[in-house]
């Protein structure tokens, strides 16, 4: 028999809100962690987001907070969320927000980048949960504009990428500045040894909690390979975007990664050059810029976001129909990340890698680590005259690959059946849990990586979603009418040839 919220033991006004958002049964980790959280435990939860571990912390914590019923505490907080990221901290406000609506609690979010006069105010008379990031939420303790004194609640969210972020000297204050005399719920998609460190700082006999065997792709995800040499791979983005190649699924939003900053932002110029609008989203874009490349993205005004691994990490975005990996990453891990941001609570996802020779290595580690099966593609038909800047940009007829037809979208794909493409299905690979040092390997064109921002680390990351219902309508219905399934996001037509990629 399934578990219901109501039998996990949360209150009424907790329950509204989660029919209101139509989540009806709790995923694994929301299972294990609400009753410990409740009973007043700490907690170590070994998940990653898409997991639904925001709603795991957040719900047992309002209610926690509502029973033991203090006084918002002036220039301070009752429950305070620690998260790497600008993105991450703004959709658990914007979630803490929609959990606790009939529960009466005021939510407030800082993060920096912003004004910190504006936070000031915001704070003065303090707040019942407060996000925040580390280093902005120390800015204010230093000017004496905030205090911890009243924190009942800390969640440390994502904490290993709060420690590639550069965040450890930060943690370890707010570690001395919080009571002792609190609960403490800490997240971590891996556990290297600082992380351990920490969760013996930071917590007291944790409840433990995991959810998905690390490094498991997601089973709804498909997943294809297109191999490319790495400066055509512009013309190739931009003829897959057009809908001149016959590729499975119907483009709805497409998330493609690059691993620098200055990778995002030449193919979004490249794609414009073409007539295909995108936006950047990375560590270089200002917070407003940023929030306007998701909300764009969310409301599939321009559904072609390029994202850097660090920028995307933690991002909600549901009905991600696509995956591009426009370079792979030299860190295995991060593809299970990368594809997880198709594929979210319960919906299906495809992911492309577009695969260089000089990538070999790297498919090779993704292979390793997930167990991943590629279906090959096969490059569009017309491709060499379009790359050559001599062939036509029309629209590919229906094409080789027979197998793998694009459906309607929400029509569910199934994955078996022999393999079109050739070679790359099929092998067995065993599944592995700890990935080898990778020291060594070739690194993409020979050059270090520009941003730092590939996070290189050997440890697992489970490639996990929610397993609850209720994903399934999450993509349903968006498609406009007409235009079968493909969709072309050139806003200004197609030019006629000469789209060749300078890399
Ligand atoms: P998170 O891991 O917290 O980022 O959550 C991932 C996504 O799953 C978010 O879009 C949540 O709104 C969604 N979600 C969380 N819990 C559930 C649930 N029990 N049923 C359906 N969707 C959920």
């Amino acid at each position: 028999m399934t578990t219901t919220f109501d039998q996990l033991g949360l209150s009424q006004p907790v329950l509204q809100a989660l029919d209101l958002k139509g989540y009806t049964e709790p995923t694994p980790i929301q299972e294990q962690a609400i009753p410990a959280v409740l009973k007043g435990r700490d907690l170590l939860g070994i998940a990653q987001t898409g997991t639904g571990k925001t709603a795991a912390f957040m719900l047992p914590s309002i209610d926690r907070l509502r029973e033991a019923d203090r006084q918002t505490p002036f220039k301070s907080c009752r429950m305070l969320v620690l998260a790497p990221t600008r993105e991450l901290a703004g959709q658990i406000a914007a979630n803490a927000k929609e959990y606790g609506a009939l529960a009466g609690l005021k939510v407030q979010s800082i993060v920096g980048g912003t004004s910190v006069n504006k936070d000031r105010n915001k704070l003065h008379r303090g707040t019942d949960i407060l996000v925040a990031t580390p280093g902005r939420l120390l800015d204010l303790v230093d000017q004496k504009a905030f205090n911890l004194s009243g924190v009942e609640v800390l969640v440390l969210d994502e904490a290993d990428q709060m420690l590639d972020l550069g965040f450890i000297h930060a943690l370890r204050k707010i570690n001395d500045l919080v009571p002792a005399e609190r609960q403490t719920l800490f997240f971590s998609a891996t556990m290297p040894k600082q992380i351990k460190e920490l969760v013996n700082k930071y917590c007291r006999n944790p409840v433990q909690v995991s959810v998905t065997p690390a490094a498991t792709t997601a089973e709804r995800i498909e997943q294809y390979l297109l191999m490319v040499q790495q400066d055509e791979k512009q013309t190739l983005l931009g003829m897959i975007l057009k809908g001149q190649h016959d590729i499975p699924g119907k483009l709805e939003r497409v998330l493609v990664f690059t691993r620098t900053k200055h990778g995002a932002d030449r193919v979004v110029k490249k794609l414009a050059q073409i007539g295909v609008q995108a936006n950047a989203i990375h560590g270089n874009k200002s917070q407003p810029q940023r929030e306007r490349a998701l909300s764009e993205f969310k409301k599939a005004k321009t559904p072609v976001l390029v994202a850097t691994d660090v920028a995307a990490r933690g991002i909600d975005i549901p009905g991600v129909s696509h995956v591009i990996n426009y370079e792979l990453p030299n860190v295995p891990e991060q593809y299970v990340h990368r594809i997880g941001r198709t594929a979210r609570a319960g919906a299906d996802g495809i992911a492309i890698a577009f695969c260089a020779e000089d990538e070999r290595a790297y498919l090779k580690d993704i292979r390793k680590l997930t167990d991943a099966e590629f279906e090959r593609l096969p490059l569009p038909e017309n491709f060499r005259a379009v790359v050559e800047g001599v062939g036509p940009t029309k629209p590919a007829p229906k094409q080789q690959r027979q197998r793998v037809k694009p459906k309607p979208f929400g029509a569910g794909r199934g994955r078996g059946g022999a393999n079109a493409g050739g070679q790359d299905q099929g092998e067995a690979r065993k599944p592995k849990n700890k990935h080898p040092n990778r020291a060594g390997k070739p690194n993409r064109a020979g050059k270090p990586n520009h941003d730092g921002q590939s996070g290189e680390r050997s440890e697992n990351r489970s490639g996990g979603r929610p397993s609850g219902p209720g994903g399934q309508g999450q993509q349903g219905g968006r498609g406009k009418p007409g235009g079968g399934n493909r969709r072309r996001f050139n806003n200004r037509g197609g030019k006629p040839g000469g789209n060749r990629a300078s890399g």
